[in-house]
């Protein structure tokens, strides 16, 4: 002590980290294996890699390497964009009177958005080290596709990006951002896949949905050369590269002798969430600090809180490997809510492990909670937050104010996942009072657990 914190913690490029940290190599006991869905048995390398590129599927099984090398030529890529600031939110610790210290990790600086660009630009480095010529992936809210056609721009990819038609149609902005960056969007479902076509025999007017998108992106990557299928969230190497978060905020920290007693996320697939606390729950689990940790989640949407923790399916369609993870059930299908990024059935399979062994706290919010906790935040911090993101906000703010009311002088951090710029709908909705919270009742979610496959390991 003491140091005087200033509002921005930099780190220099040259202190920007070399390595992700790969936590499942420090947990005793590791999250549970993906399974092949036909055979049921461990999925191997070969099984995954007719899909996904080689590097990351290496990833994706291996729980014993801790520190694993981020290449040159990403590094070279995370240096147009990072370090991403970590911020002491001094203005809104003010407003609220809290004597806790309150930091933000903001992944929003970049222009998709959001932290999402850490592992496209990996997924993309990886595909052309590979040889691949193109790839293809599905967006929803679309900031997974924006990053992807910028991580493919730089390192000279073809990407075909199918996006849920509603949501091509809801955000002709972002549609039109994806284009700009040269990738072929396609709102799906399509004419241009067998699974497009079936299903829109069966539906002509549908909207589409990210599972059919899956489908049709899958479908396309198998049938073309040289191509190979991303996916943004909820899988272990997209978590790896989002370590990236928690690796510089360690790094920052440290500079002032900060240590955070609550870390905050949002999780949607996890990835975000997991990237951030990686380090810091690597020491937790070591024994050496009594951090906590808290995932948000939208009420609409709970998969951690209200959720089974089974394998199940990545997709709607039931092509993907089983992973085990906290689920609702692949044929859950979330009420509309703004923040599209956290309306996934499933959990990443590392953060469903440690929540089920009491390593991680989940809180689920509704939606006008988290837009009230949005606005504080913006007009003091400045920053416009995603919706998503404004799920930690809340938390944060309920922290602080919990503070307040013991006296207690905690150090909280969260993670300020993207900015709100393509959200300006959902705050008209929040102005004009139009926005709803929808909570599922659990007849509701009845109907998405039974969509969970009934295998024996699910017994
Ligand atoms: C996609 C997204 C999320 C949620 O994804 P995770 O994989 O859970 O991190 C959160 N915030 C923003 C801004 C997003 O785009």
């Amino acid at each position: 002590m003491s140091k005087k914190i200033p509002t921005r913690l930099y780190l220099t490029e040259d202190e920007i980290p070399k390595f992700w940290y790969n936590l499942r190599a420090d947990m005793k006991d590791k999250p549970e294996p993906i399974l092949h869905p036909g055979t049921l048995q461990n999925a191997t390398a070969a099984d995954l890699e007719g899909v996904f590129c080689k590097e990351p599927v290496k990833q994706e099984l291996d729980d014993t390497t801790r520190l694993v090398p981020i290449p040159d030529g990403l590094q070279e890529f995370y240096k147009a964009y990072r370090p991403a600031p970590l911020i002491r939110a001094y203005f809104l610790e003010r407003a609220l009177g809290t004597p806790a210290e309150i930091y933000y990790k903001f992944e929003g600086t970049n222009t998709s958005g959001s932290h999402k660009l850490n592992s496209a630009g990996a997924q993309a480095y990886y595909a052309k080290e590979e040889g691949l010529t193109s790839l293809t992936t599905e967006t929803g809210a679309g900031q997974w596709g924006t990053a992807m056609a910028m991580a493919c721009a730089f390192y000279g990819l073809k990407l075909t990006v199918y996006m849920v038609k509603v949501s091509s149609q809801q955000k002709p902005y972002r549609k039109a951002l994806i284009e700009t960056y040269g990738a072929n969007l396609v709102p799906s479902p399509s004419l241009t896949t067998d699974s497009g076509k079936k299903i829109l025999a069966a539906n002509p007017d549908t909207g589409g949905s990210l599972g059919c998108a899956i489908s049709e992106a899958i479908e396309t990557a198998v049938k073309t050369d040289k191509c190979r299928y991303v996916l943004g969230s909820v899988l272990n190497h997209v978590l790896l590269h989002q370590s990236i978060i928690g690796q510089e905020t360690k790094a920052a920290l440290e500079k002032y002798d900060i240590k955070p007693d609550i870390i905050i996320g949002c999780a949607g697939g996890g990835s975000n969430l997991g990237g951030l606390i990686s380090p810091f729950m690597g020491e937790k689990l070591a024994g050496k600090s009594k951090t906590r940790f808290i995932a948000v989640e939208p009420a609409s949407c709970p998969s951690f809180t209200r959720g089974r923790y089974a394998y199940d399916f990545g997709d709607t369609a039931m092509t993907t490997p089983l992973l085990r993870m906290y689920t609702l059930g692949n044929g859950f299908i979330p009420s509309a809510n703004h923040a599209g990024g956290l309306r996934y059935h499933g959990m990443n399979s590392v953060l469903s492990k440690l929540y089920k062994d009491g390593y991680l706290e989940a809180r689920s919010e509704v939606q006008t909670d988290v837009f009230d906790a949005a606005v504080s935040f913006m007009k003091t911090e400045g920053i416009l937050p995603a919706p998503e993101s404004s799920h930690a906000i809340k938390v944060a703010i309920d922290e602080a104010m919990e503070c307040k009311r013991s006296g207690e002088k905690k150090v909280i951090l969260f993670g300020l996942t993207g900015t709100g710029y393509f959200d300006m709908t959902a705050y008209m909705a929040y102005n004009d009072k139009t926005m709803s919270d929808h909570v599922p009742t659990d007849e509701e979610l009845e109907r998405g657990f039974a969509s969970i496959p009934d295998i024996p390991q699910n017994k």
